[in-house]
């Protein structure tokens, strides 16, 4: 392993310049039959395999010949990513590099994120981290972090850069997705002057963002539209949680998903569905994972920092949007949601 490089706890400026050097050096410096290997979050979302794959290229453009992508779980690719420039790219977790030269992980806040393909930061020769959560907790030999950026494919870009790569349409395509999916297509708070700056550069390549949007966010099967319809109708509005702001939730299981022929993945997008709820300040989606198991994802709007409410309950994310998995029935789920919600109000209601 390479000595850490800057704080555990992500400075609140982003990476220093000695980081970005190491990460600089890590890449330069790798022998001609160097292995790598790329590893993003498990559940990948378009942050974690646009980032991944668009870097994965740029990496493969440098000249490096032995270069793996992987993700903790079933292999499964959801169906709007499957035609992501870089999946040739990807291997299963279980033929992936068990000792790398050098392991890159993507939009991963902890080594939790990263399953059953953690234990390869240990044996790889060195690691790198690109994140934007704040509440990473800087488990790589070189930590890449920056809280402010809106997507980890800015700090992968900012790499990118550093390396002297020249930006192309493939890396271009997987950098934009991963920027459209966190900013909620340039709808968050997160959509700075930069992020537009970042998405001019990405599209004078030529991509074309409106094939993009429709495979990436508007296409779903029939069935999945039936599903988001019956799982809507039993969501549930509590105006006095969250100390009056207000919750709003509801919860899909397996044998939903089995009814309707849908895979899980179709889920991840109902939650932009309920957070429209106007007497809420909260939305949550419970999603069945396991025998009593759920991934829970939640957002605000502003009244209540969700990453609170999840690393309280053993998950991350951000100040708007964060998740953690819950475990037992859905009821005490919901329940301990609820009650995380009254102790981590920002502002009392008016
Ligand atoms: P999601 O609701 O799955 O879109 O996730 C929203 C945010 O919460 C993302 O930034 C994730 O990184 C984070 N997140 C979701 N689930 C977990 C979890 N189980 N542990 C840590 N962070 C999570
Ligand atoms: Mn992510
Ligand atoms: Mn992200």
């Amino acid at each position: 392993m390479t000595e850490a490089v800057g704080d555990s706890v992500p400075a609140a400026g982003g990476p220093t310049d000695a980081a970005w050097a190491a990460a600089v050096a890590a890449v330069r410096g790798l022998a001609d039959d160097a292995r790598v290997l790329l590893i993003c979050h498990v559940n990948p979302d378009g942050d974690a395999l646009g980032s991944m794959l668009g870097f994965g290229l740029g990496l493969r453009r440098l000249g490096v010949r032995h270069l793996q992508a992987t993700f903790p779980g079933p292999a499964d690719l959801p169906e709007p990513f499957r035609w992501l420039p870089g999946v040739e790219l990807l291997v299963p977790q279980d033929d992936a590099y068990p000792a790398p030269d050098l392991v890159i992980c993507f939009d991963a806040a902890s080594e939790s994120r990263l399953g059953d393909l953690a234990d390869r930061l240990g044996r790889a020769g060195a690691s790198l981290v690109l994140d934007h959560h704040a509440s990473n907790t800087g488990f790589g030999g070189v930590n890449l972090v920056d809280p402010h950026a809106a997507a980890t494919s800015v700090v992968a870009l900012g790499l990118l850069d550093r390396l002297g790569v020249p930006l192309d349409a493939e890396t271009a395509t997987g950098l934009y997705v991963a920027l459209t999916t966190d900013t909620g297509s340039f709808r968050f708070e997160a959509t700075t002057p930069a992020v537009h700056e970042m998405a001019a550069r990405l599209l004078a390549t030529g991509i074309r963002p409106g094939d993009i949007s429709r495979r990436v966010f508007d296409t779903r099967p029939f069935g999945a539209v039936r599903l988001f319809g019956e799982v809507l109708g039993r969501a549930t509005l509590e105006p006095a949680a969250a100390a009056g702001h207000g919750l709003v939730w509801t919860y899909a299981t397996r044998d939903d998903l089995a009814r309707h022929d849908q895979p899980a993945y179709v889920l991840e997008a109902l939650i932009d569905s309920v957070r429209c709820t106007a007497e809420a300040d909260v939305s949550c989606v419970v999603k069945q994972s396991g025998d009593a198991e759920w991934a829970v994802s939640l957002r605000s709007k502003g009244a209540v920092d969700v990453s609170r409410v999840a690393v309280a309950l053993g998950g991350g994310g951000h100040r708007f949007a964060a998740g953690f998995t819950g475990r037992g029935p859905l009821d005490g789920v919901i329940g301990s949601i609820r009650d995380a919600l009254t102790t981590n109000v920002l502002t009392p209601h008016p």
